[in-house]
């Protein structure tokens, strides 16, 4: 052992402290670039002890991985649309999950190496979510990216094919822990991979962001199982934190669509319980121009906006914050009103807030703002639908029934800028968009604020 090792897990102890921190930093839009840079100083520490101490590391090889893997990082964080980043994510965990799976293929292939008892079970456990982890985030990136049918895969026969291959899958591990036999633990690989499809296929493409959070966490628990093995404390620590973090996003994404895990994982929403709006009685509502929507809201002394998906997709986010300073220039109280579950995965409001720099103190949670909706004279709904649903608070039969929303509708006036009378994700027609005080203006959320700005700004 060379010197440098005796101090190594002194150096890991201040990774670990680091991905902690960056874990709290990322817990607030203000603290989050820090928090990032917390997180790249810590894996990066992490990464040059692990290659001090490594026996004979092979650091041509290893140098070529960095770049290439940094290289690649850098080009798809520097291009990808905000809208595609859950299946990105997901992407990104299918390769934590491969890793595991390559690790523990290496460690059990590791020549002349005994592994005891307790190690045959960290590597078995550690490569079995690995797999799943991988084909599991293979088909949510699919799904998520249209390049899968995002349609549940149906069936009587699915569940009895996920119970053999799982029974099979522990059969050989055990036989392997009983064994050391090689062809046992491939098997079991090979096994954990096809699993991994026929776990994620029955999920319907609409709860792929829950359950690319799960899978978030199944790689941190894949990792921290082999860390175990490989006896690295840095790798048990990181490994847990993103398991743990993963299943407790998991739950709080679950808790704001008001459904349980075992709901998502074997009901299915978005897919096809809901009624469509489209197919929904014909009800007559208002609809008006920007320039109406502008001249309530120059007018008005409070107004909340409401983003959600549509805000994304039209990429409204810095023409809505130019429109909200004039707003404030003129005396409005202008405030962002922001839902747990608003856009496509956690903190896709927040993100795309902060991106087109709308100051932190304007954008309260629906905690925060919910009381507030009855004193508000304005309030802007824009490419937003299911979280601002009344169904969820009265109908009973309704499938978002139970789900937390933000009131709009007990404002003075609800301005709702979309594109047509379509539903949102959940497929569910809206009341809010019928009441007597809202008024529809049509078109992408990008154009009609922009004609919003120009006209208040006249
Ligand atoms: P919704 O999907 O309910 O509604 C979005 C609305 O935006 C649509 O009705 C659409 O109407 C409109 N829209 C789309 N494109 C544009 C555009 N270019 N310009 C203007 N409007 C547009 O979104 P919400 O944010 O209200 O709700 C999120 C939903 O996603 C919830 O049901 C939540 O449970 C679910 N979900 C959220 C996750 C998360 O982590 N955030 C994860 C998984 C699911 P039109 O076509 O008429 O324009």
């Amino acid at each position: 052992m060379s010197d440098f090792a005796q101090y190594a897990d002194w150096f890991y102890l201040v990774a670990a402290v680091l991905f902690i921190l960056a874990l709290k930093g990322l817990s607030s839009p203000v603290s989050a670039i820090a928090g990032n840079r917390f997180g790249m100083v810590g894996m990066g520490l992490a990464a040059l002890v692990t290659l001090a101490v490594a026996p004979n590391p092979n650091l041509g090889l290893i140098l070529v991985a960095v770049i290439g893997g940094a290289a690649l990082g850098l080009y798809r964080a520097r291009t990808v649309p905000m809208t595609q980043m859950p299946e990105t994510v997901a992407m990104m965990h299918s390769l934590v999950g491969l890793a595991a799976v390559l690790i523990a293929l290496a460690a059990v292939l590791h020549e002349g190496v005994h592994h005891t008892g307790v190690q045959r079970v960290e590597l078995f456990v550690g490569c079995f979510i690995g797999g799943i982890t991988f084909t599991a985030s293979v088909v949510a990136w699919g799904k998520l990216s249209a390049k899968l049918a995002a349609k549940p895969l149906k069936g009587e026969w699915v569940k009895p094919v996920q119970i053999i291959l799982a029974s099979l899958m522990v059969g050989l591990g055990i036989y392997y822990f009983a064994t050391e036999s090689l062809p046992a633990f491939f098997g079991m690989t090979a096994v954990s991979l096809v699993l991994g499809y026929f776990l994620i296929a029955p999920i319907g493409g609409g709860d792929m962001p829950v359950v690319v959070s799960m899978l978030n966490s199944y790689s941190g628990w894949a990792a921290a199982g082999i860390g175990f093995t490989l006896n690295n404390a840095v790798l048990i620590i990181a490994g847990s934190l993103v398991g743990s973090s993963g299943a407790i996003l998991s739950y709080i994404m679950c808790k704001a669509m008001n459904r349980s895990l075992l709901n998502v994982i074997f009901g299915g929403m978005g897919t096809d319980t809901a009624v469509a709006a489209g197919e929904a009685e014909q009800r007559p509502y208002k609809a008006g121009s920007a320039e109406d929507a502008s001249f309530m809201m120059g007018n008005a002394d409070s107004v909340v906006i409401v983003p959600g998906y549509g805000l994304a997709v039209s990429r409204a986010q810095h023409a809505l914050q130019e429109f909200a300073e004039v707003l404030a220039h003129k005396g409005v109280n202008v405030r962002y009103a922001i839902h747990p579950v608003a856009g496509r995965m956690p903190g896709h409001m927040n993100v795309l807030l902060a991106e087109a720099e709308v100051p932190y103190e304007q954008v309260l949670e629906m905690e925060e703002i919910n009381s507030d909706f009855s004193n508000t004279d304005v309030v802007l709904v824009i490419g937003a639908n299911d979280v601002v649903n009344p169904a969820a608070l009265k109908d009973k039969q309704s499938p978002i029934y139970g789900m937390p929303i933000l009131e709009a509708h007990k404002a003075r006036t609800v301005v709702v800028v979309k594109r047509s009378m379509s539903a949102g994700y959940a497929g569910l027609d809206n009341d809010l968009f019928y009441m007597d005080k809202t008024m529809m203006v049509f078109g992408d959320a990008k154009k009609v604020v922009e004609d919003m700005l120009k006209a208040v700004a006249a």
